[in-house]
């Protein structure tokens, strides 16, 4: 696990009089623990977890047929270039050993309602955004813990534990922060305390990896300036601001 904001834990000591004025705060006034919980390559390791010889190898979920799309690919199959959404005959090129297995949805909702019902454990706030990732909101949780650190561990133990599969987690004061550090430790982000705060992660971090900005195979929907994939959020920063217009 990630953690943006090192303070995100801390108790809201704030009082009114020290809260900021200004409407463009880096943090909002009443700080809020969000938690964004993923699992790693989901619909692929489920499929490692329940037939042990797909184990180590490299695993793509979907058809393999001309027209097919990979829809999860696992560890081993993404060392390769493989990832979801790409078509099977260019995945089968870029790894010839890859082994497509047909994906089994009712035994992948049946583990999501398992790690909802973990979820629900700690607070009813829960917005999931597909069967294997979802926000929650822990500010005010069920368990009265005061660490969203302390949660967010403790549901990728019972997780591990219910599902034999593991999850990464992020913990911010918001939802985009939250995502962003669950995807920097992937798979099975161990808790890490960033030394920098969020605003400092937004500047380095890839485009690609912000949601909805990332381009298409092909690149078609990525501006031509981010298609390197080595271009940071923040180079935007650096540019002169007619170069923006
Ligand atoms: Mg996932």
């Amino acid at each position: 696990m990630f953690m943006l904001a090192p303070d995100c834990d801390r108790d809201e000591r704030r009082s009114k009089a020290e809260e900021p004025n200004s409407a463009v705060s880096a943090e909002p006034a009443r700080q809020r623990k969000i938690l964004h919980i993923d699992m790693d390559a989901f619909y692929a390791s489920v499929e490692q977890r329940d037939a042990p010889e797909l184990r180590g190898k490299p695993v793509a979920v979907g058809g393999s047929r001309e027209r097919g799309v990979v829809a999860a690919a696992s560890y081993e199959a993404r060392k390769f270039g493989v990832h979801s959404a790409m078509p099977s005959v260019t995945a089968k090129r870029k790894c010839p050993d890859l082994i497509f297995v047909k994906p089994r949805f009712d035994v992948y909702k049946a583990v999501s309602l398992q790690i909802r019902a973990i979820f629900a454990q700690y607070t009813p706030v829960i917005e999931p955004l597909s069967l294997d990732e979802a926000y929650l909101d822990v500010t005010e949780n069920l368990k009265g813990i005061a660490s969203a650190t302390q949660i967010a561990e403790e549901i990728r133990a019972k997780i591990r534990t219910k599902t034999g599969l593991t999850a990464s987690a992020g913990v911010s004061y918001n939802k985009f922060l939250a995502k962003l550090a669950s995807d920097y430790r992937k798979p099975d982000g161990p808790l890490r305390h960033h030394p920098e705060n969020g605003t400092r992660l937004c500047r380095d971090v890839a485009c690609r990896k912000i949601p909805r900005c990332r381009a298409s195979d092909n690149g078609e929907n990525e501006p031509a300036r981010n298609r390197d994939g080595a271009r940071s959020a923040g180079a935007d920063l650096a540019l002169p601001s007619r170069a923006l217009r």
